[in-house]
């Protein structure tokens, strides 16, 4: 393998040992002491990066700072600079073609495993630099704020401490590939309603606390070399003109040298981006162009000192990298890697959380089965990832049923049954009383005089025959009665293409069915209706297409779309398997997911059920979901998350013992959405709308309604909340089962402790059972003397442990200063309160059979 880094300059092998020998030092002088911003970089770099300055006009600059072609900086021959190539993301490089597809994101951090992101990490960095990629497009570190925000899959947990403490080794791992990871999305970017508009209104001290330390640890542990700005807005001014949180904290605290880069096309001002930070305008100059910047220069809006500054960053990084040294793509790197496969598989193992097992159904004994049914939508073909940009085609993933066939072998029976339509065959089997009237209006608002016409049914999901013309707005109309011909439940089924922002409403004999707000997108959704034998409804549906229209509704007895073959192969088999969950057009980017799962499935899960006890029902999703029909009814569930190219391979193992199930929760699981603690706070506060004017070069002003989203349940985010008030969720934070039992005993923590010095809590943790298995002991702590206000208890601590039956090991978990600190919102800054602290240690956030009391003077 060669070597990434060009010896010639100075490396970043080497700057980490600047880094650690003034990390060292500066523990030396504080014990307490947090991880340093990053070094300088050597003079060496500095001199070549300004003599590359010094041959640029001011032009050149600009376009330096703006990128090209979708993925790509501007290169400039003159200096020998080349255009530098970037790829999403954090599942696998999705720059062309099939790829490694890993447990990222939420996966990886039900794993609670830094070492396993460290491996993802480098596996992706290969990847990526064997496909010519520069800069890899994650690390994303949002917080899981709702069970409903739509890119929850693809970032990590509801925590800060868990998510800094997986981003680190994840960057380091892509970045000694010689590869630049990108944190993002910077900041407080945690739900896809309204996302290119909305602004996230919320305090300091709950942004300093909850939504930045995984980027703090990204800049100043991990040494990220870019970070990516949000879309939104905080507190009002969009992240890529937010001074607050680009100069005065990433470049100001944190020390940041890197490169700022925008999200794809979250840019809304030239010399408000060029002057709050932003350093890189992506995916093309539509505000740091020469048209926006080079008056600004010469009046001296922007200071040419500005612009200097951002090329010198992308220059020293080039550098820094040796992308001005050699090709990216070195003939020794690997497109397809067996051992990243491996990597691929761990991650799944690791990420896998059992939650419920009643009667120690699982691990299944393959001698005693000699038929299995497999059923469900999600059992074949593979769901590796969600929707949206992170979207990693796999080489050949293996599906829960491929998965558990492999496993099985010639001898076994395995039946398979989706269990369900598709859903593009409901639109058009539904049964319509008459025809449905399509009125197509020529604006967004359904005014004008529509072109009237006939269809059969409501599926215009393949689209033919009708070509909007894309800049023309457009409405639809549809208008439609059902006669239903039994008594039962109905399921309504309305869906939208997946990632764009088209969006509708619907209404059943007048009244609007109760769709969740929506703003630039939308998930599919379903409603059941209890209908009387002969009732007749009627059904207007109003559709906003984008381009590319797709629409669809369905209407259809409930319990008759389940397949009689999977309610007879459950009925014959041993043990049922019932996969379902959601996929990249039930949950992705662009838009919010539902909290139920997607349509029929609880009834599929229901009907499984109730042919055969042993049910065990895996969902795929990237966090909890709506169980209540029928969890009271299955022994054995099991959360996959998006579990990447070999999930099927990690469920057969886990549900046949082959490898005991060692996730725990990243994210509290809640029983509603109603109950989740974000609930109340997140969709705008009504009639609190802003206008931003923007102007961008050369074209006319738009004026964009803004709304304001008040972060209001504030520092109470998931557990936080839940043991704050001492309620129940349905699944804490932290918690998973495991084939084997744990005990936690012998907790060793000093009674008093100096401010800010570190402390250090031991305990063992023992398996009590008889099969190796893995336990994550998680250290809690509380502060109940506090002058201000603080969540019950805080996650500051945790180690993965892997024991032999009967093996006990003692750990060690550090507590730093901030493990005891608050942000203090009047001083601005970390505060230790002196008093009583308690320490709480466990397996999940609610399970700490250990605890100490400790003094802080
Ligand atoms: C996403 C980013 C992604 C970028 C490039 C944007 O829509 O929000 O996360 O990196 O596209 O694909």
């Amino acid at each position: 393998m060669k070597t990434s880094i060009d010896p010639s300059t100075q490396s970043i092998a080497h700057r980490a040992i600047v880094c650690l020998s003034s990390l060292l030092l500066a523990f030396a002088a504080s014990s307490a002491a947090q991880a340093q911003a990053p070094a300088p970089d050597s003079p060496a770099i500095e001199a070549k990066a300004h003599a590359m300055l010094g041959k640029l006009s001011l032009e050149q600059k600009i376009e330096l700072i703006g990128g090209v072609n979708d993925m790509y900086t501007h290169g400039i021959e003159a200096i020998g600079l080349p255009s530098l190539k970037m790829s999403d993301a954090s599942v696998g490089v999705r720059t062309w073609g099939p790829t490694t597809a890993y447990a990222g994101g939420v996966g990886l951090a039900a794993s609670w495993d830094p070492e396993l992101a460290r491996r993802i990490g480098e596996g992706l960095g290969k990847d990526a630099r064997a496909r010519s990629v520069n800069f890899l497009l994650g690390p994303g570190v949002n917080i899981a704020r709702s069970p409903i925000a739509g890119r929850n899959f693809e970032y990590l947990s509801e925590d800060p401490f868990l998510n800094a403490g997986l981003d680190v080794p994840f960057i380091e791992g892509v970045q000694s590939q010689g590869v630049i990871a990108t944190v993002k999305h910077y900041a407080v970017n945690s739900q896809e309603y309204s996302r290119h508009n909305v602004s996230s209104d919320l305090d300091e001290r709950t942004m300093r606390e909850i939504y930045l330390p995984a980027f703090e640890a990204a800049v100043t542990k991990g040494h990220v070399d870019a970070v990516m700005n949000s879309y939104n807005l905080i507190n009002g001014v969009h992240a890529t003109q937010n001074e607050f949180l680009n100069l005065k904290v990433l470049k100001g605290e944190w020390g940041f040298q890197g490169i700022l880069m925008s999200d794809w096309d979250a840019t809304y001002d030239s010399a408000g981006a060029a002057n709050n930070g932003l350093d890189l305008e992506m995916p093309n100059p539509r505000f740091m162009n020469a048209a926006g910047l080079v008056a600004a220069v010469k009046s001296g809006s922007v200071k040419e000192a500005t612009i200097d500054d951002k090329v010198l960053r992308l220059l020293r990084t080039a550098l820094r990298y040796g992308f001005l040294d050699h090709p990216q793509f070195d003939p020794a790197d690997s497109t397809y890697s067996v051992a990243d496969r491996a990597i691929a598989l761990d991650g799944a193992l690791e990420s896998i959380t059992l939650l419920k097992n009643d009667g120690a159904l699982l691990p299944l004994d393959p001698a005693k089965i000699k038929t299995i049914a497999i059923v469900g939508p999600n059992a074949w073909p593979a769901v590796t990832g969600g929707g949206g940009s992170s979207t990693a085609q796999a080489f050949e993933p293996v599906s829960t049923l491929t998965g558990i066939a492999n496993l099985l072998g010639p001898n076994v029976h395995v039946l398979y049954a989706a269990g369900l339509p598709e859903m593009n065959e409901l639109f058009w089997k539904s049964s319509w009383d008459g025809p449905v009237q399509v009125a197509n209006y020529p604006s967004a608002d359904f005014t004008g005089t529509p072109e009237v016409s006939t269809a059969k049914n409501l599926s215009d999901w393949n689209f033919n025959g009708w070509e909007p013309d894309a800049k023309q707005p457009h409405s639809v109309r549809y208008t439609a009665t059902y006669k239903a011909d039994k008594a039962g439940k109905y399921l309504i089924i309305a869906a939208t293409g997946g990632w764009n922002s088209a969006q509708f409403t619907v209404a059943v004999d007048r009244k609007p069915l109760p769709i969740p707000p929506h703003a630039e997108g939308q998930a599919p959704q379903s409603f059941t209706l209890d209908l009387a034998a002969g009732q007749v409804i009627h059904v207007v549906a109003d559709y906003h297409p984008v381009a590319n229209p797709h629409f669809g509704l369905a209407i259809a007895y409930e319990p008759g779309l389940i397949s009689e073959e999977a309610k007879k192969i459950a009925a014959i088999a041993d043990v049922a398997v019932v996969a379902v969950g959601f996929t990249g057009s039930t949950e992705s980017e662009g838009f919010d997911r539902t909290f139920e799962l997607p349509w029929g499935q609880d009834a599929l899960i229901e009907a499984v059920a109730a042919a055969n006890k042993h049910t065990i029902v895996t969902v795929t999703g990237g966090v909890g979901s709506d169980t209540h029909r029928w969890l009271g009814n299955v022994p054995a569930l099991l959360q996959i998350y998006y579990p990447g190219q070999e999930g099927g391979t990690a469920v057969a193992d886990i549900l046949f013992g082959k490898h005991n199930p060692e996730g725990k929760l990243p994210v509290t699981f809640d029983r509603s959405w109603e109950d989740s603690a974000s609930a109340k706070y997140y969709y705008p506060t009504p009639g609190a709308d802003t206008k931003l004017h923007v102007l961008e070069p050369n074209h006319p002003a738009v004026d964009y309604d803004i709304p304001h989203v008040q972060y209001g349940d504030k520092l109470m985010v998931g557990y936080r909340y839940w043991t704050t008030t001492g309620k129940h969720p349905l699944y804490p934070f932290g918690y998973g089962l495991s084939y084997t039992t744990f005990s936690f005993a012998n907790l060793q923590a000093p009674a008093t402790a100096i401010s800010g010095t570190e402390v250090a809590v031991s305990f063992d943790v023992t398996n009590t059972g008889s099969v190796a298995g893995a336990e994550v002991a998680q250290l809690y702590v509380s502060d109940p003397s506090a002058k201000a206000t603080r969540p019950e208890r805080e996650l500051k601590g945790f180690e993965k442990v892997r024991l032999a039956p009967g093996e006990t090991k003692h750990v060690t978990l550090n507590l730093d200063a901030r493990a005891f600190s608050y942000w203090d919102g009047a001083a601005h800054k970390w505060t230790i309160d002196p008093g009583k602290f308690v320490i709480h240690v466990g397996d999940s956030s609610e399970n700490t059979p250990l605890h100490a009391d400790l003094t802080i003077n």
